[in-house]
């Protein structure tokens, strides 16, 4: 297989179209067989069921090419539950989860080409998603759905190392109590919307979201989980019913207790306890870990001891070893690494 003649190491976070992209629709109570298609548009009609109440959900995971030149992916089985979950909450049928799995190796195995060669910090961007399809105009759950997978080729998270991040405790809410902010609907992201705007114009790289009942406890970021080490080497997370499980934290949650010997809490974490942790980072399958280097909230600074320069130790550790075990450094957990190709 030749892979594609793309600058690997100077591509952005963007799209771009590869040559091909896995669909099945459901129709009569039922999902087809599904295809590998090369279309990258859609004709749906005008009334669908996505355009007027935004029934849709997605996925997100990366393939990438480990040292030893195999092509792989983390933990799909995971995004293919998750996105099961979703399907329930929003009244849609879920892809059967052993079909997803199936598909994503069958688009990235067809998209070889545009897997980044390791080394490259480079990955193929995984982006399976669902919506209702036919005309829906009483409020109702659509009869018809499609699921897609399609891929694109993205380029590091952070060029030239990652720095840590300045960010703002928001005004704006992310997800009502009871509402839908455990699962991957694109309507919890249009309307944060508005909210990283404003942040972005303030100068602040993301939203730290306080849970909308009390507004007293760390919930996220827009589409980051966090994680804080206490100074006593404990990795502390944020636990509640409105926050997206993400993948990359519950892994990093097992990688602190199995490989890194830690202490971990799962627990509701108050704003008020977050000046006295000493690193603090944010989760999510794009950039792994990003670090908080300082938190602002209403003018009054909160500043982690782990300072602006860089990743603070332990949470270093945590990355590398992650990092470590998806690159095939390191022996991963039993049926963590998908192997493609
Ligand atoms: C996708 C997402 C995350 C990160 O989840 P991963 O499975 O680690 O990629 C965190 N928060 C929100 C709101 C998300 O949508």
């Amino acid at each position: 297989m030749e892979k594609k003649q793309l600058d690997w190491s100077n591509l952005g976070f963007g799209y771009i179209q590869t040559d091909v992209r896995f669909v099945s629709n459901y129709k009569d109570g039922a999902w087809d067989d599904g295809a590998i298609v090369t279309d990258a548009n859609i004709v749906l009609n005008e009334c669908a069921g996505v355009f007027q109440y935004a029934q849709t959900i997605f996925e997100g995971l990366k393939a990438y090419t480990t040292e030893d030149g195999h092509i792989v992916c983390f933990r799909p089985d995971l995004n293919a539950s998750r996105m099961a979950d979703s399907a329930r909450r929003l009244e849609m049928p879920a892809f059967p989860e052993d079909r997803f799995v199936d598909a994503v190796v069958q688009v990235v195995r067809e998209n070889a080409a545009y897997v980044p060669p390791f080394g490259s910090g480079a990955t193929l961007y995984i982006r399976p998603y669902m919506m209702g399809t036919n005309p829906v105009i009483g409020v109702k759950p659509a009869d018809e759905y499609m699921f897609r997978i399609f891929v694109t080729p993205v380029g590091p998270y952070f060029k030239g190392g990652a720095k840590p991040l300045t960010i703002k405790v928001s005004d704006f809410d992310r997800a009502a109590p009871n509402g839908t902010g455990h699962i991957k609907a694109g309507l919890n992201y249009a309307m944060s919307l508005h909210a990283i705007v404003t942040a972005h114009e303030e100068g602040y790289a993301e939203n730290m979201y306080l849970d909308p009942r009390t507004r007293t406890k760390v919930e996220e970021t827009g589409g980051a989980n966090f994680i804080f080490i206490t100074k006593d080497n404990r990795l502390v997370t944020p636990k509640s019913n409105s926050i997206l499980p993400s993948i990359t934290r519950r892994s990093l949650v097992y990688v602190a207790k199995h490989y890194l010997d830690m202490e971990v809490e799962e627990r509701e974490v108050l704003l008020e306890e977050v000046k006295d942790f000493a690193e603090c980072g944010l989760c999510g399958t794009a950039a792994v870990i990003s670090p908080v280097g300082k938190i602002v909230d209403h003018g009054s600074e909160i500043c982690l001891p782990s300072g602006m320069d860089e990743m603070g130790p332990v949470t270093k550790k945590l990355y590398d070893t992650l990092t470590g075990i998806q690159m095939g450094r390191m022996e991963a957990p039993e049926g963590w690494i998908k192997t493609i190709l």
